[in-house]
């Protein structure tokens, strides 16, 4: 074993002891409250989890994207969620990449010891959803300051952060020479924050979303992250490893299904034999597994190739899609295998049925993936 991949083993093992003590039970509470896993959250990061990704010089433990996605993939494979901290890992990347050093000192080291939650991410809003160069939320510069006004949707955690790394238009857009300038990102503090209104959306899964409205917002011109005008290069830099975070934690919600279904494919005897012994019950969890393991294997290479610094698109919209494609097959398979129990709340499978149906559609839907392949890597005329 290399010292990387051993490092990585120790980390599964490390998250699974973790996540052991956040039962279904927990999870279950919560979900019916439709509360916040603060203690999991918190335990998370008093281990250093979420800071993996955060470099050494700033406190971090500078792991490569393949320790963090193990992270991810561990929390989902124990039946606990990941999409309630997620974002620290990804969101960090833009301020790390095009950050000044002064952000970076300042921002970097309290995130790393978990004082600061970086946790919300604004970009989606209710008018232009994917097509986020439609945005209409607005910065204008006024001194030392930007205004900003408008309305963001399906910012979650936005109540449990402190931070949000938010994306605003700064000059409009027939102004702009290419379509993609004029969005600028900023690293908003919420806790000294007037002008700022949090909504929460009630979801079908536990997920602390919300819709955000911003009135005079005034953010010092300091938090502005890189060049004024370059926002949207910016978040688009970080999509790639965000892709990969995620599809991971869908390979992790693939896994578990796959092993409460085999468990209970074992243990439920019907017609004086275990239903696991008919294929027409084996065989879909065997396509399940198979299925995982294909998306598994793209993970891997995406996260491979963007750790090399090179070009991983392709690779990393493949895996997201097939891992999320993946954990999709891999719920319907095991409600089946469970029959009437799929649907009581106390075996969990239905909980993280309605979880993993989220990865068709967000952080980036099923469509869109398929429309960047037929044209970035197909050479197929643009379709929108
Ligand atoms: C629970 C949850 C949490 C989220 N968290 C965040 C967050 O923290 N921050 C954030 O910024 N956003 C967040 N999102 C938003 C998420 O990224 C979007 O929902 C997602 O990108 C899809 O955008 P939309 O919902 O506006 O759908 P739309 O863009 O309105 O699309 C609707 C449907 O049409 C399809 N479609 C649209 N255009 C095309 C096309 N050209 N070709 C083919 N099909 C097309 C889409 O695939 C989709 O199926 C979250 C969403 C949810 C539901």
């Amino acid at each position: 074993m290399s010292d990387e991949t051993e490092a990585i083993a120790d980390i599964r093992t490390a998250v699974r002891a973790l996540c052991g003590k956040f039962p279904g039970e927990y999870w279950r509470n919560l979900d019916r409250a439709r509360a916040y896993p603060a203690e999991f959250v918190l335990a998370l990061t008093e281990a250093g989890f979420l800071a993996a990704l955060i470099p050494e010089e700033f406190g971090g433990s500078g792991l490569s994207l393949s320790a963090a996605a193990a992270i991810l993939e561990e929390i989902h494979a124990s039946g606990c969620n990941g999409a309630a901290c997620h974002a620290q890992m990804y969101t960090m990347g833009t301020v790390l990449r095009h950050g000044s050093a002064a952000q970076k000192a300042r921002y970097l080291p309290g995130i790393a010891r978990g004082e600061l939650r970086l946790q919300a991410f604004g970009v989606t809003e209710p008018t232009s959803g994917t097509d986020t160069l439609s945005l209409r939320t607005t910065a204008l510069r006024a001194g030392d300051h930007y205004v900003v006004n408008g309305q963001k949707i399906w910012t979650s955690r936005a109540e449990h952060s402190d931070l949000m790394l938010l994306l605003a238009r700064t000059t409009p857009r027939e102004a702009v020479r290419r379509r993609t300038d004029g969005l600028s990102v900023f690293l908003v503090d919420m806790r000294e924050t007037q002008g700022l209104t949090i909504r929460p959306i009630r979801t079908m899964m536990n997920h602390a979303t919300t819709e955000v409205f911003f009135d005079d917002m005034r953010v010092p011109a300091d938090n502005l992250i890189g060049e004024e005008g370059r926002g949207f290069s910016y978040i688009l830099s970080g999509m790639n490893a965000e892709r990969i975070l995620i599809a991971a934690e869908c390979i992790g919600d693939a896994k578990w299904f796959i092993a409460r279904a085999s468990a209970y494919a074992k243990e439920r005897v019907l017609f004086g034999r275990p239903i696991g012994q008919n294929q027409g019950v084996q065989f879909p969890i065997a396509r399940a597994y198979a299925q995982m393991r294909a998306a598994e294997l793209m993970v891997g290479e995406a996260a491979s190739l963007y750790e090399a610094g090179r070009d991983c698109g392709a690779e990393a919209n493949m895996a997201k899609l097939l891992a999320a494609d993946a954990s999709w097959a891999a719920a319907d398979m095991c409600v089946q295998t469970y029959g009437g129990f799929g649907f009581a709340e106390d075996f969990d499978i239905e909980r993280k049925f309605r979880e993993t149906r989220l990865y068709q559609v967000a952080p980036i839907s099923t469509n869109l993936i398929l429309s960047y392949l037929a044209e970035h890597v197909l050479d197929l005329p643009r379709s929108y």
